[in-house]
């Protein structure tokens, strides 16, 4: 039984036993999900909450801050925290942090294997095999990366590793952000319009949220040219997905990989109908060795938190001001 001084932490659709093993150490737990009257719930614990743990991609507003006023903290799994409320998190002093850098290089070599598999058709050419129809002929020559010109929508962490990985493969980089890079050799554009003028493979590595909000629309589409080709492993909401799907029906441009959809877990039946699409079910960081990796960063904040030493990944709106 832990002590009485023992803070109480709310897990939200946070399931993994590791995180939940490790906090139970310190913390005194409660889960929301195992509620069968979650209002009777809140009303229970809801004053006693210190600290929350929660998954990634979960609503966290002002209604359910309401509930909490004891709330020092969210600890949010996954870097990606457009479902936060931050801004009212800061107004309320509650700290927000998520878990950046551990998950890069995994999104990366995905979106790259992504691009790859868009580009060549991998998935199609497998299905190819599977049904039989080699025996008939060989499968169609595809387009290829050979001779593209990539733009990086969003040259952060994620977009920077991406970047790396496709100097290897002898392409042309350029990238649009609100602000450029003074340590990076890649071409910046200063308007997303004017990087898909540029470019035919467009990479979306930006956040989600009000800002990016389908900033990939008909007109960004368009630019990229009949062989044009989007890679989204970000967010559903910065692409507009009726604008994608016009796109493709028509041939405007020629295809998509997309690891991420506007209404998650609803992927529209257009984009599944469509041949020159690979859709993959939000699995940017999602091997047991990053997931791993997350957890620990998640439960590293909470401990630091509580330590006394502060959060150790803050996101950038949260009210904390220590430098660590
Ligand atoms: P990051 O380091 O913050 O990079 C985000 C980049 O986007 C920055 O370079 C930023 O540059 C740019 N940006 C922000 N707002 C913009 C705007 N309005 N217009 C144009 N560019 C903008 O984040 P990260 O760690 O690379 O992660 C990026 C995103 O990937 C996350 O937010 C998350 O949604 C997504 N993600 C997906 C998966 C998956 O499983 N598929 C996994 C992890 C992350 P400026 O500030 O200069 O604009």
């Amino acid at each position: 039984m832990p002590p009485a001084e023992t803070p109480d932490i709310l897990l939200i659709r946070q399931t993994r036993p590791d995180v939940a093993g490790r906090l139970a150490e310190r913390f005194r737990l409660h889960r929301l999900e195992e509620a069968p009257d979650r209002e009777a719930f809140l009303d229970a614990v809801g004053p006693r909450i210190r600290g929350l743990a929660v998954g990634a991609m979960c609503p966290i507003d002002a209604r359910l801050f309401d509930r909490l006023p004891q709330l020092e903290i969210v600890a949010s799994f996954g870097v990606g925290y457009d479902t936060i409320d931050a801004g009212e998190a800061h107004r309320r002093g509650i700290v927000v942090t998520h878990t950046p850098d551990v998950l890069s290089d995994e999104v990366a070599d995905l979106a790259l294997g992504l691009l790859l598999a868009t580009l060549r058709q991998i998935p199609q050419a497998d299905r190819y095999l599977r049904a039989g129809r080699w025996r008939e002929g060989s499968f169609p020559l595809t387009t290829s990366l050979r001779e593209r010109r990539v733009g990086i929508l969003g040259l952060g962490r994620i977009g920077r590793a991406i970047a790396q990985r496709l100097e290897g493969f002898g392409v042309r980089i350029a990238y649009h952000g609100r602000t450029p890079q003074a340590d990076v050799a890649y071409t910046y554009h200063d308007s997303l319009l004017g990087l898909a003028q540029a470019v035919d493979t467009l990479i979306v590595a930006a956040p989600g949220g009000p800002g990016t909000n389908g900033i990939v629309d008909a007109g960004v589409l368009a630019a990229l040219g009949a062989d044009g080709v989007v890679i989204n492993i970000a967010r559903g909401s910065v692409i507009d997905e009726a604008a994608l799907i016009a796109a493709l029906q028509a041939g405007t441009i020629l295809g998509a990989g997309l690891d991420v959809f506007a209404n998650e877990p609803q992927v529209p039946q257009a984009l599944i109908d469509l041949d020159r699409t690979v859709l993959l079910p939000h699995v940017g960081s999602g091997s047991h060795h990053t997931r791993a990796a997350m957890g620990r960063l998640l439960t590293d904040n909470l401990f630091s938190w509580f330590d006394g030493k502060g959060p150790v990944t803050p996101v950038p709106e949260t009210p904390w001001k220590g430098q660590r």
